[in-house]
């Protein structure tokens, strides 16, 4: 049965927008300098229209980098100011959407781990309601579409209404190429479930590596999905985070001309 969410397109929240929805920028904010340079390579291409940058990095296993911190928010500030694109991040728990919130972010995405989690879901909601921030739920890690699913319903009953989901594929239960598995038929059923909820699709997270980019970008496409979020990073090598999917932005810019854009029904 398909769920009467009301739901704004995207035009409506970034009403200048060009088809499709193109994000991009690193998977982690390492430097003021690194987030500023990358942003403005990023923005002279007119295709990205809005710059993500990881600053609170929920990783598997703790030992490794897990994001600068809130200090990243004002570099995203100085993005928005100096290039004009939305500035987005990621946020795991309410303290995180507050602060993005208080820092005038205008995009705040659900992550992976955090969709599986129902409470934070809910928390998050609490503290976006009222605002008009755009909040992007990532698929589960986990391939359950009722739990996606839910986290749109508590979203939305909290009068969220700039929703858009994103498909990043889910842990892998046996060897696969890739670091994620892509589940088309998911996204074919939350279209079903919600039909006016706007699916852009993260190859970054789903191939793991950049050889598989392009093909994961093709078929989101061929499928008609309205957008790509993308890692895109001054200098993937020195990463401190997902160093083999990452871009530069020129990478980016040559995979995006390669890209044949079907169907995007912004
Ligand atoms: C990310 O976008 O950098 C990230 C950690 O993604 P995910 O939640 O898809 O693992
Ligand atoms: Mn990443």
């Amino acid at each position: 049965m398909a769920l009467e969410l009301e739901i704004n397109p995207i035009k409506h929240w970034l009403p200048q927008i060009n088809n499709p929805l193109i994000i991009a920028g690193p998977c982690s904010l390492e430097t003021e300098e690194q987030a500023m340079d990358t942003a403005k390579q990023l923005a002279k291409d007119h295709r990205v229209f809005v710059y993500r940058g990881g600053v609170w990095k929920p990783r598997t296993r703790p030992g490794s980098f897990e994001g600068i911190g809130s200090i990243g928010l004002k570099w995203l500030q100085m993005v928005r100011e100096e290039t004009g694109m939305p500035v987005g991040t990621e946020v795991a728990n309410a303290q995180h959407a507050e602060e993005a919130l208080k820092a005038g972010l205008d995009v705040l995405w659900i992550g992976a781990r955090s969709t599986a989690s129902p409470f934070v879901v809910q928390e998050i909601a609490d503290v976006v309601r009222g605002t008009d921030a755009v909040v992007m739920v990532k698929n589960p890690v986990n391939p359950d579409v009722q739990l996606w699913v839910g986290a749109f319903e508590r979203l939305s009953q909290a009068g969220i209404k700039n929703l858009v989901a994103i498909h990043r594929g889910f842990t892998p239960f046996r060897e696969t190429e890739y670091r994620n598995y892509p589940n088309w038929k998911t996204v074919i059923e939350l279209r079903r479930i919600m039909p006016n909820l706007p699916i852009i699709c993260d190859p970054s997270h789903i191939g793991g590596k950049r050889e598989y980019l392009y093909d994961i970008s093709q078929k989101a496409f061929d499928m008609g999905m309205e957008g790509l979020m993308i890692e895109s990073h001054r200098d993937p090598s020195c990463a401190l985070s997902d160093k083999e999917q990452q871009l530069t932005p020129t990478d980016l810019a040559k995979l995006l001309d390669r890209l044949i854009i079907r169907n995007v029904k912004t």
